[in-house]
């Protein structure tokens, strides 16, 4: 069976959240992802890498059906089997937090100025679970010190910019893992942490998944966590995913000229000029191994070990 993006499914593999066709334009018209696939396995650590601008964070939005008003998305969005893209944005809100947990790059940007952040932890706790405003800032309170955010009493009274980014995003993870979520989408979470911290989100998130099953999309430049910590990784160029499968195998052995590149590998290839898929391979223009199929936008290509590749000439370098 083929799943979507990057998603070479083995029997047994089931898909907790499912990206199709994913496209997002700017207000111009402009193509930033040009049809994304994209399938997050139960209880799987996927590593969404690649340089900036790639779509990698606009990916995690178009998901989570949070990207900016301005932008014009089209594409299918599952979660569960359910057409979540179709939800209308209550129903999509209510199941951001208690079941989607999205920690974000800026924290600053998801956290409230005007309130001080133990009540931001504890107020979606009081919406999902019912619990009371006793009950829900004492385990906010828990929550924050379980980041390491001590004495977690002090520290919930103080605003946003009262802390410094570390702490913010330490806010946001204690509010995400909190609400117990069944996926966690991570943008850079680890970012702002310091290695102390960033060793200890580490250990959570993978025990996470070993104790609770839970499914993780990461979108990192670390490739060094990627590796040690993910099931699958994908590198995203030019508004799709151009490869993906089991790290060691990926970083090893790249199948895609552009993943040689983007892991600096000598004499390989680097951005091409152009970015339109419709026109065939952006990359044929350079590439050693182009031929005249290049001319036709690439489709993903199953390859064995559980890989996936946008090339119409794959070959391990
Ligand atoms: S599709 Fe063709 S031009 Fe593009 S990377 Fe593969 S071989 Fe090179």
């Amino acid at each position: 069976m083929r799943r979507p993006g990057g998603g070479v499914g083995r029997p047994g593999d089931v898909a907790i959240l499912e990206g199709s066709d994913l496209r997002v334009r700017d207000r111009r018209g402009n193509p930033l992802l040009e049809g994304v696939e994209l399938s997050l396995r139960r209880g799987e650590i996927y590593f969404l890498l690649g340089p900036s601008g790639a779509g990698k964070s606009l990916t995690l939005l178009a998901l989570a059906g949070l990207l900016p008003r301005d932008l014009k998305f089209r594409g299918r969005v599952f979660f569960k089997g359910k057409l979540l893209s179709a939800l209308p944005p209550s129903r999509r809100r209510r199941l951001l937090g208690k079941e989607i947990g999205l920690v974000l790059q800026e924290p600053g940007l998801a956290l409230d100025p005007a309130l001080p952040v133990g009540r931001q932890v504890a107020e979606p706790l009081r919406v999902h679970y019912g619990l009371s405003r006793r009950e829900s800032l004492t385990s906010a309170e828990a929550a924050l010190a379980q980041e390491g955010l001590r004495p977690a009493g002090e520290i919930g009274r103080l605003y946003p910019h009262m802390l410094s980014g570390g702490m913010r995003q330490r806010v946001l993870l204690a509010q995400v893992f909190s609400l117990v979520p069944d996926v966690l989408l991570l943008d850079e979470a680890a970012g702002a942490l310091d290695l102390l911290r960033r060793a200890d989100l580490a250990w959570r998130v993978r025990r996470e998944t070993e104790e609770r099953n839970v499914s993780v999309l990461w979108v990192s430049h670390d490739l060094r966590l990627a590796r040690a910590l993910a099931g699958r990784v994908g590198i995203a160029a030019l508004g799709r995913i151009v490869e993906s499968g089991p790290p060691r195998a990926v970083m090893e052995a790249p199948l895609h000229p552009f993943t040689a590149w983007f892991l600096g590998r000598a004499g390989s290839l680097g951005p091409p000029a152009g970015r339109n898929w419709d026109e065939g391979c952006p990359w044929r223009e350079g590439c050693p191994r182009a031929g005249r199929r290049c001319r036709r936008k690439p489709q993903p290509e199953r390859e064995a070990g559980g890989r996936e590749v946008l090339c119409w000439n794959p070959r391990p370098r």
